[in-house]
């Protein structure tokens, strides 16, 4: 198939045209020989979006190393160009070759939120290629998902030919070398290749799995459709860190993007088991990358890129083991060249002001902390595992480090939040800001900017609060606007993320495959990009529902029961479901569990065979 020819008069009339015209440093360009396997990585958001995900620069490196594989790159279209192309009948193209995404062998989608699902269905419909997986012939490419979103892939299940569940280093390999099979003719077609990926421990293949329903909309089973399909489908991982792949050459974008700067993954998984968060539970076994590997692969990416900023990366930096050899290496290695280092979501309670002195020795930049809940008996339920004191300690250490700028995340409608907890926010936000006017003037050189930030909680797959409802809109409603009225101050700004969002994020997090139709029609209806606030509409969505006969109240405010099957009870994570239930029990007494480090609470994860549960982070 032809190339694209980008039209001038297009580009210059978009923002941004730099997302669409590719040419950046370090981007791979193969020769597109006869026999080359076209894999086109889609991102649903926009570059500046999908150009700061780190699971995009691993696969695409992971895929061109090898020779008989072209990975090119797509995103979502901002909605100028979409209209203009939508206008110059442009189909949607890789932005390496500006090759229509027709054309490939394979397309594959990181679903790294549910809010990037319309965008899914748009970018399918831009390239001409059939919906749903039923629709799509021999000469259509594979379509494939893959990131944390796929582990609930039931809504979306109608347009994937089939998923990845897990680390995709892991799995992409044996795929990719079917594909080839398939392109050689040495697999007879397309059912029969969907058959034998589905062979592959890792790969989920949903037209070959059946969901029944009980009559009042719960699922009754999830069975696959014949023999020899495994009837649950576990996650693939990378046991050792040390040994996975990472990009030596990270592409450089022409344009700003979200995270412009060299990533550096410490770890994936978390030990802690805060009981609301999904990918500390799907990421696990904590696995840890050795220092030395880090400072080789820092110092490597930053001479390949010219970037003047290094970030570290994971889900809890400072649970990281390594942290103070780390850092101090990559100081000594990266301020002779003045490249700053960045050190996010540190926790407060293993808070270092010596760390941050030496992280910060070339930029003082804010620092963001996350008690999550303003109480203790909510933190505890949450197992938030930091007190009042840790917090109060911490932001002492903070100003007297010379930090002025603090942002507090918080969530609310936690299970079993109340309004005093809500208000135990603000008390805390004050304390932090009269902390900061109690020091000396000399110490207190710049005027405090505390933020505090709340998003909404939304009960997601294979967490603890699973069986959870979310807390209505009018109490999530209420306790916000109490919120607002109590942080009125000069120093602190209250941030809050939009309820309508949530709301529909929360049916989609635990859907099952009958929004599938609900989700094709809020896309026709004009949803797309519904993660960004300004292009949401909940009328649109609320009426797909309706028009489906579905109520939003099934999926977001009902409680699950014990027995309840989930609509992902046939994909496995690692932890065993048995295990989330202990966990919210324990929640329901506000019991907290102790870290993985001090204590295994046998999870299931050990199934992996590394990591953490095996002494060896
Ligand atoms: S098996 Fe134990 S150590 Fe391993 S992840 Fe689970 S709780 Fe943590």
């Amino acid at each position: 198939m032809h190339t694209i020819d980008l039209p001038r008069h297009l580009l210059r009339n978009v923002e941004r045209p730099a997302r669409y015209t590719g040419g950046e440093w370090n981007a791979v360009k193969k020769e597109p020989a006869d026999g080359l396997t076209r894999f086109a990585f889609c991102f649903p958001d926009i570059y500046d979006v999908g150009m700061s995900n780190l699971a995009l620069h691993i696969l695409y490196d992971v895929l061109n190393r090898r020779d008989d594989t072209w990975c090119e790159r797509c995103f979502a279209p901002w909605v100028d160009m979409e209209a203009g192309m939508r206008a110059e009948g442009i189909p949607l193209f890789s932005i390496e070759s500006r090759t229509p995404l027709r054309a490939f062998d394979v397309v594959g989608f990181t679903l790294q939120y549910e809010m990037s699902f319309t965008n899914v269905l748009n970018m399918l419909d831009l390239a001409g290629i059939p919906l749903r997986s039923q629709e799509r012939g021999e000469d259509d490419p594979l379509v494939c998902g893959g990131g944390p979103a796929a582990f609930n892939l039931e809504p979306m299940a109608p347009f994937f030919d089939f998923a990845i569940i897990g680390e995709g280093e892991e799995v992409l390999g044996e795929v990719m070398d079917l594909v080839r099979l398939l392109k050689r003719g040495e697999i007879a077609g397309r059912a029969a290749f969907l058959e034998q990926v589905a062979m592959i421990p890792g790969v989920y293949v949903p037209s070959l799995y059946q969901v029944d329903y009980l009559p009042d909309g719960r699922v009754a089973s999830c069975r696959p459709i014949r023999e020899g399909i495994p009837p649950t489908v576990r996650k693939r991982v990378v046991v050792d860190l040390n040994e996975a792949t990472m990009p030596a050459a990270p592409i450089v974008p022409n344009t700003e993007i979200v995270h412009d700067r060299v990533f550096l993954e410490l770890f994936r998984g978390c030990t802690r088991g805060c009981r609301f968060c999904q990918a500390g539970f799907v990421y696990r076994p904590v696995r840890e990358r050795d220092p030395e590997v880090l400072l080789e692969q820092a110092v490597r990416a930053e001479g390949a890129t010219g970037y003047d900023e290094v970030g570290m990366l994971s889900l809890s930096t400072s649970d990281y083991s390594g942290l103070g050899p780390l850092t101090e290496g990559l100081v000594d290695a990266l301020t002779p060249r003045r490249t700053s280092l960045s050190l996010p979501s540190l926790r407060i309670d293993s808070f270092s002001l010596d760390l941050m002195e030496k992280a910060s020795s070339t930029r003082k930049s804010g620092l963001t902390f996350a008690p999550e809940a303003g109480s203790q008996r909510l933190r505890d339920i949450i197992n938030k595992g930091v007190t009042h004191d840790d917090l109060i300690r911490a932001a002492g250490l903070a100003f007297d480090g010379g930090w002025s700028s603090i942002k507090l995340y918080f969530m609310l409608g936690l299970p079993g939040e109340t309004m005093e907890d809500v208000e135990g926010i603000a008390a805390l936000a004050r304390e932090i800001e009269s902390l900061y006017y109690r020091r000396p003037s000399e110490k207190r050189r710049r005027k405090l900017e505390l933020t505090v930030s709340t998003s909404m909680f939304i009960p997601k797959p294979f967490t603890p609060f699973q069986w959870e409802p979310q807390d209505t809109r009018e109490s999530l409603d209420e306790k916000r606007k109490r919120l607002r009225e109590l942080l009125r101050s000069r120093s602190i700004r209250y941030q809050w993320h939009d309820l309508d969002t949530s709301y529909i994020e929360a049916v989609l997090a635990r859907g099952d495959r009958r929004l599938a139709d609900v989700i094709e029609d809020a896309w026709r209806s004009g949803c797309t990009f519904d993660a960004w606030d300004d292009r949401f509409h909940l009328d649109r969505w609320l009426d797909a529902l309706r028009g489906r006969g579905l109520d939003p109240a099934f999926y977001v405010t009902r409680t699950r029961g014990e027995d309840e099957v989930f609509p992902w009870d046939h994909i496995e994570c690692g932890v065993d479901k048995a295990y989330l239930w202990r966990e919210k029990e324990q929640a329901d007494a506000a019991q907290t569990t102790p870290e993985c480090r001090l204590f295994c609470g046998d999870c299931g994860a050990a199934v992996f065979g590394g990591g953490v549960c095996y002494g060896k982070a």
